[in-house]
């Protein structure tokens, strides 16, 4: 068994920060008949300028990394998929030369190739009054929620973004407001944005704290404010997912040994129809990067 071998067939510009690539291939279709696939993947990257070199597969079935091989893993969401086509596109901000990841979208064309190793993780459940706050590594996912929110969903959703040229039209329910913060260039990670619109946040009359369904993904910080400012206003562990996407002081596999992504137990239980799967084997495509 290798990974999923992914090629690139299109890579288009949203906006000038964020990238979206489209993958297409046997191993796309293969990976998209392998779920759980969405909303998460795990995406592994060659080393720099080389071929991809495919980890190996211990007795029981697991990814066996070796050499650099683990610390070059990352997680991503996958923004559509198409399994009649075989394809399926990814957004990647471009935050410069210093991330793996951000440096490979940079550079890449199609042809290239990436492995997928998995996939798994938990979508915003329907129902409730939504309040959602993320920064543009959240966006694809907020998009994708936004898109498959039934039409009569009410709420309201905070994206921090680089600054005004990232702010884009996003397809939503009518009954869901959605507010931009630009951070007019500030380096990611060094506002309060975020966090003042969760302290400011007004629910409509009637809409308590206790009925809303909350989603947080943003860096570390904000998600560890987001934690304690949801148990304070009363929003219910159930009905919400906080967990980091980025650490501005680590990259993701240190981030992942570190905290997990400040993931905590007891959040959001609650996966994409038609997605689930056992427990066991979910765990090991989140966490260990394992197949
Ligand atoms: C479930 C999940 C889904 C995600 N989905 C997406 C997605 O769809 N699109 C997306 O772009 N990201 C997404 N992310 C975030 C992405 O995994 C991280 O940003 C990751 O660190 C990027 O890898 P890298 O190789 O570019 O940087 P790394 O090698 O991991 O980090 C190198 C340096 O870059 C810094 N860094 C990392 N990310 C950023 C950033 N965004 N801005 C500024 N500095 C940064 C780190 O602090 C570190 O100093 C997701 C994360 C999770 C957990």
């Amino acid at each position: 068994m290798t990974a999923h071998e992914m090629i690139v067939q299109e890579v288009q510009d949203i906006t000038p920060h964020l990238r979206r690539v489209v993958f297409g291939g046997a191993g796309t279709a293969g990976y998209l008949a392998h779920p759980p696939c969405v909303p998460n993947i795990k995406l592994y990257f060659p080393r720099p300028g080389q071929d991809l070199d495919h980890p190996g597969v211990d007795e029981r079935g697991r990814w066996a990394f070796s050499g650099d091989q683990r610390s070059r893993v990352r997680t991503y969401t996958v923004r559509w998929m198409d399994a009649a086509a075989g394809q399926l596109a990814v957004d990647f901000v471009r935050h410069g030369d210093e991330g793996l990841a951000s440096a490979w979208v940079q550079r890449t064309a199609p042809g290239a190739v990436l492995g997928a190793l998995g996939g798994g993780g938990r979508v915003l459940k329907p129902g409730g009054y939504a309040l959602m706050f993320g920064d543009e590594t959240a966006l694809p996912a907020i998009s994708d929620m936004l898109e498959q929110m039934p039409a009569d969903q009410h709420g309201q959703v905070f994206i921090e973004v680089h600054d005004q040229a990232e702010i884009h039209q996003l397809a939503k329910p009518e009954g869901v407001q959605v507010h931009w913060l630009p951070r007019a260039g500030a380096p990611a990670g060094s506002t309060r944005l975020l966090i003042e619109a969760m302290e400011q946040v007004a629910l409509p009359e009637g809409t308590g704290f206790a009925g809303v369904h909350l989603w947080v993904s943003a860096e570390s910080e904000v998600v560890r404010f987001a934690r304690k400012w949801a148990a304070a206003a009363g929003v219910q562990r159930a009905n919400q997912l906080i967990i980091g996407y980025w650490h501005r002081q680590l990259d993701e596999v240190a981030y992942a040994k570190e905290s997990d992504h400040d993931r905590v137990k007891g959040e959001m239980d609650y996966e994409r129809p038609g997605h689930e799967h056992d427990a066991q084997h979910k765990h090991e495509h989140e966490h260990s990067h394992e197949h």
